[in-house]
């Protein structure tokens, strides 16, 4: 069998793990977690990023501390994974789904425009949906498939609705808008290091963020919002979403390849989309936008029959 995705874990992994098994620095404490989490904020541009257990937990966090609450609604893309929703849910918000664009399926942007210029209202510097007289609290664009679509003008659309922005970046480690990387356009950004992902730990996540008491709010809440180091003392409800030094030492290792791993992920792309273009016209690749660097993440195409060619390559034993 040809699997869909398999991580490269080449590097120093081995090294970092048994570094870790050595010490005995295993758990929620190491000195591996704040170097990937350097290494991650150098990389990305970012000035805090906050390792997570998951990238899920991340846009949990992220939603909280950006203010979400219970019965307020999200703007969110409508061809996401679950995840990107799931997390709405946890706060007690509603996703609202706005369409993708036929081109790039990224957030339509002509369409979000239109929804908050049709049916909310700005009132005492808050966003209110009209029919429902609920609170509009935030946008979560997602950069489906490692692609993106215009950051600057979704910038300029959540300033003048007074939204924060909240991005579900979590397939989009090494892409790039305007040479500025995925997670940082928004008041808070979301990684994902799922084994299937561009850069994995097997499973974990990072809070990016450019602002200090967010960082600080998002490191709080993801260690039991714990006030003391040495003293049990928690001042509201926290989580138990901090990353364990041992996944963070095979973070670290993948940040020492992302290069490489990039340029592989690219050589494929163009492969594919040669190859495929030529034999079968139907065939229809995510557009790129000229100010996007993609990660090429995972090759996906939009053709006319797929259950055929799925099956197909199943019977290959190739994975789709
Ligand atoms: C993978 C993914 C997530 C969740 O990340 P996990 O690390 O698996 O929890 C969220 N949103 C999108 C769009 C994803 O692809």
């Amino acid at each position: 069998m040809i699997p869909l995705s398999e991580p490269s874990l080449d590097g120093q992994s081995w090294r970092y793990v048994k570094d870790c098994l050595e010490t005995g620095w295993v758990s929620s404490a190491g000195p591996f977690i704040s170097k990937f989490e350097q290494q991650v904020a150098a990389y990305t541009g970012a000035r805090h990023a906050i390792a997570t257990i998951n990238g899920t937990a991340a846009l949990h966090i992220s939603l909280l501390v950006a203010e979400v609450k219970p019965g307020d609604l999200v703007l969110t893309s409508n061809l996401t994974f679950v995840a990107s929703v799931n997390a709405i849910r946890y706060v007690g918000a509603d996703p609202v789904l706005v369409d993708v664009d036929e081109a790039t399926w990224q957030l339509d942007l002509d369409l979000l425009e239109r929804f908050l210029s049709e049916s909310c209202q700005l009132r005492d510097n808050t966003c209110y949906h009209m029919e429902s007289g609920r609170r509009v609290a935030a946008i979560m664009p997602v950069h489906v498939l490692g692609n993106m679509g215009d950051m600057h003008r979704l910038q300029q659309l959540a300033d003048q609705y007074k939204l924060p922005i909240v991005e579900d970046a979590a397939e989009a480690m090494g892409s790039r808008f305007k040479g500025q990387h995925a997670g940082t356009f928004g008041n808070l950004g979301c990684l994902s290091f799922n084994g299937n992902k561009v850069i994995t730990t097997g499973g974990g996540g990072m809070i990016l963020t450019d602002d200090d008491e967010l960082a600080r709010r998002a490191r709080h809440l993801t260690t039991q919002a714990k006030t003391q180091p040495e003293e049990y003392f928690h001042d509201e409800v926290g989580y138990n979403y901090r990353m364990p030094n041992l996944l963070a030492a095979v973070g670290l290792a993948q940040m020492e390849q992302i290069g490489r791993i990039l340029r592989i992920k690219r050589y494929l792309a163009h492969r594919y989309q040669k190859l495929l273009t030529a034999a079968h016209p139907k065939v229809r690749f995510q557009q790129v936008l000229p100010e996007v660097t993609p990660n090429n993440w995972l090759q996906t195409v939009r053709i006319p029959n797929r259950e055929a060619i799925q099956a197909k390559m199943t019977e290959c034993e190739i994975q789709v």
